[in-house]
């Protein structure tokens, strides 16, 4: 086993509900400060609230940001590294869906599926690889998707920037691995949250029956592998792909 280093400083975007949160509980878990991070302030400090409940020794903090906006997203991560003098792991789990068959996909569809799930990532690791350089330690864990490996009827837009994150957080992990940075996916397959709630029940039912282990996950079996993934124990894990998906993806 690792030793047992300071307390690290982790951003987790997305943390205000579904799987985010339990990224946000289980890092907590692990003894970090998280920065919970989202667009709802009211529903972040829920998290917040309930990470210092639960006992979380490194505590939670909160910042409301717009994944989408590149400006917001540079100065909320300087204003992390600054306010604790520290950025050691970032969890890119903010994501949204604009989901239509791609002759119907409008423009608008497409591009703000790439501007959140793909730039905001892009913009945000940016800005983190200098906090992570300095500290001489980092992990990156970037969430794509099933759909993004093998495709979705439906989802050309959220596959395209899910499938892009692969080949993103692969050249990241080799621009950064002399830097002991390590940078990694963990893609969900179908997980019960609100973004899978309003699937239409027919979608739900044909989901079901694709999944070997015939159910829809739950956000803290992600959570347990992006909690892996930035532990200490990881650092030998860089530029892998980890699908969570009840068998889906098993070839
Ligand atoms: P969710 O329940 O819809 O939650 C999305 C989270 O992202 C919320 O906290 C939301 O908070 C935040 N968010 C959305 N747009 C944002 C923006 N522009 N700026 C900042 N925060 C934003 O989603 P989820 O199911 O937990 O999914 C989390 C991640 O896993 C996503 O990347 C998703 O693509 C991926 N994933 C999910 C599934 C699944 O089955 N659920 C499967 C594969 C991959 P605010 O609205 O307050 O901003």
């Amino acid at each position: 086993m690792a030793e047992k280093t300071e307390q690290r400083v982790a951003v987790v975007t997305g943390a205000s509900r579904g799987i985010g949160e339990a990224i946000a509980h289980a890092l907590a878990e692990q003894g970090r400060h998280v920065v919970c991070v989202a667009r709802n302030a009211e529903k972040l400090e829920a998290t917040a609230k309930s990470i210092r409940d639960a006992g979380g020794p490194g505590g939670a903090s909160v910042k409301t940001c717009d994944m989408s906006d590149a400006d917001a997203i540079t100065e909320l991560i300087e204003s992390v590294a600054k306010e604790h003098g520290r950025l050691d792991i970032l969890v890119n789990n903010a994501g949204i869906t604009r989901d239509n068959l791609l002759l119907r996909m409008s423009d608008e569809e497409f591009d703000d599926v790439i501007q959140t799930n793909l730039r905001g990532v892009f913009v945000a690791c940016r800005a983190a690889l200098r906090p992570m350089m300095r500290g001489k330690w980092g992990r990156v864990i970037n969430l794509g998707s099933v759909s993004g490996i093998v495709g979705n009827a439906g989802q050309a837009n959220y596959a395209a920037a899910k499938a892009a994150l692969a080949g993103f957080t692969k050249s990241l992990g080799k621009e950064m691995a002399a830097k002991n940075i390590t940078a990694n996916v963990v893609a969900p397959g179908f997980i019960q949250t609100d973004m899978t709630d309003v699937l239409p029940q027919p979608i739900k039912d044909a989901a079901q029956k694709a999944i070997p282990l015939s159910r829809f996950g739950q956000p803290r079996e992600i959570a347990a592998a992006v909690a892996f993934l930035a532990s200490e124990d990881a650092g030998y894990v860089s530029g892998q792909v980890l699908a969570v998906d009840g068998g889906m993806t098993m070839c």
